[in-house]
């Protein structure tokens, strides 16, 4: 079997844009995706999400970014990546599902059921789409009403005359509060205080969260979401339901889960028919695991305190949408520093063809 000078894991933003770089240097690659067809984790976003409702779309390297319109993002950008892996040509293979990659004495072995990619440097860009995080709460599993997470969410109208519990302090839950208040009976529950901004989001304060999000890789710890460290505003969008006082009705974590409802902590009751989680996201990086590549910490430290690619544990992985590069725009520039990355490893410890 012939040995690639890398792989790339991951047909999204962050996976094209490596391909594209790993292709300008002239290093031979494919690229392995999951999913059926083009568009990373946007194929899978609601219908009822337009461009024009998404914070920002960055274009890929040397393109156009989609047009911020009222197409459907979960056809809008499938159908941008899509036409640019053919206008690039990258390798993209797909759908492979990697199960594990292991190294056999100096050269990455990408295991995927019972196909095997062999490699001399690996490009890790799955995202975090597919690692959905539940918080566990007692009486969870007694809850006879429905239970969703985001990657579920199924549109506005599916709760029409349903009492909704919208868990989570991220931009997901502003979001379905924002579409959901003006329709039906809506309840808001969050872990921490949130925290709003009312300045404008420029990028001072983009690169300013982006540090925050460094600092913890740099370190080791699991990152944090960009989305997260950037505090939270509401949109035109939401304005009804601010009106309607879905946010300023906001409540601290219920104490427990019971059949028909959840009990807060000062132990009256409320029903409920819908638990809305929008408890967010996790690195889906479980396929890395016999490289060990965690610290002590528990995340994967990366170079450059935090700011660029290289796992610090193994140079020869490169991790693209992982903490502080997990946008658009971050997973752009990602995918360049990865291809330099991948030709540093390449040229400081060639591994003699076979
Ligand atoms: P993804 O787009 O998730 O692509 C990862 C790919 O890897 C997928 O195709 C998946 O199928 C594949 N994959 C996963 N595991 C495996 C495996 N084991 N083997 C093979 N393939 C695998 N960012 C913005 O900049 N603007 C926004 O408006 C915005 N809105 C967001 C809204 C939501 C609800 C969420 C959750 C995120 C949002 N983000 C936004 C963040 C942004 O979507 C991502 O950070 C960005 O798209 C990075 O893409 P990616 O390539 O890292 O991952």
């Amino acid at each position: 079997m012939s040995i690639l000078d890398s792989v790339v894991i991951g047909a999204g933003q962050a996976g094209l844009s490596a391909s594209y770089h790993l292709t300008r240097l002239g290093i031979s690659h494919v690229v392995l995706d999951s999913d059926a067809a083009a568009g990373g984790a946007w194929r899978h976003r609601w219908d009822a999400l337009t461009m024009r409702d998404v914070h920002g779309v960055a274009e890929l390297p040397d393109d156009t970014p989609p047009p911020r319109d009222g197409q459907r993002a979960n056809m809008a950008v499938p159908a941008y990546f899509a036409a640019y892996e053919k206008a690039h040509r990258l390798p993209v293979v797909r759908p492979v599902r990697v199960d594990r990659v292991e190294d056999d004495d100096g050269i990455l072995v990408v295991h995927a059921g019972d196909r095997q990619w062999r490699a001399r440097t690996l490009v890790n860009a799955t995202g975090t789409w597919t690692h959905p995080f539940l918080p566990h709460y007692p009486g969870m599993e007694t809850f006879v009403g429905e239970q969703l997470h985001t990657v579920d969410y199924p549109g506005p109208e599916h709760f029409l005359g349903k009492r909704v519990l919208v868990v989570g302090g991220g931009a997901s839950a502003v979001q379905f509060l924002g579409a959901l208040t003006p329709l039906t009976d809506t309840i808001w529950a969050t872990r921490t205080e949130p925290v709003w901004r009312n300045d404008d989001f420029t990028p001072e304060a983009g690169a300013a969260a982006v540090a925050l999000v460094e600092q913890r890789v740099a370190r080791g710890l699991p990152p944090q979401s960009v989305v997260s460290v950037t505090g939270l505003m509401l949109r035109p969008q939401e304005r009804e339901a601010e009106r309607l006082g879905a946010y300023a009705a906001r409540r601290p974590m219920f104490a427990r889960i019971e059949p028909d409802g959840v009990c807060w902590v000062d132990g009256s009751f409320e029903r409920v028919d819908v638990i809305l989680w929008a408890t967010g996201f996790r690195p889906a990086i479980a396929h890395l695991a016999p490289l060990h590549l965690r610290s002590a910490a528990g995340g994967i430290q990366l170079d450059r305190n935090g700011r660029g690619t290289t796992a610090v544990q193994d140079p020869r992985i490169q991790l693209v949408g992982y903490g502080p590069s997990a946008s658009t725009i971050g997973a752009n520039r990602a995918g360049r520093s990865a291809a330099k990355g991948v030709q540093r490893a390449l040229s400081v410890a060639p591994v003699p063809r076979p």
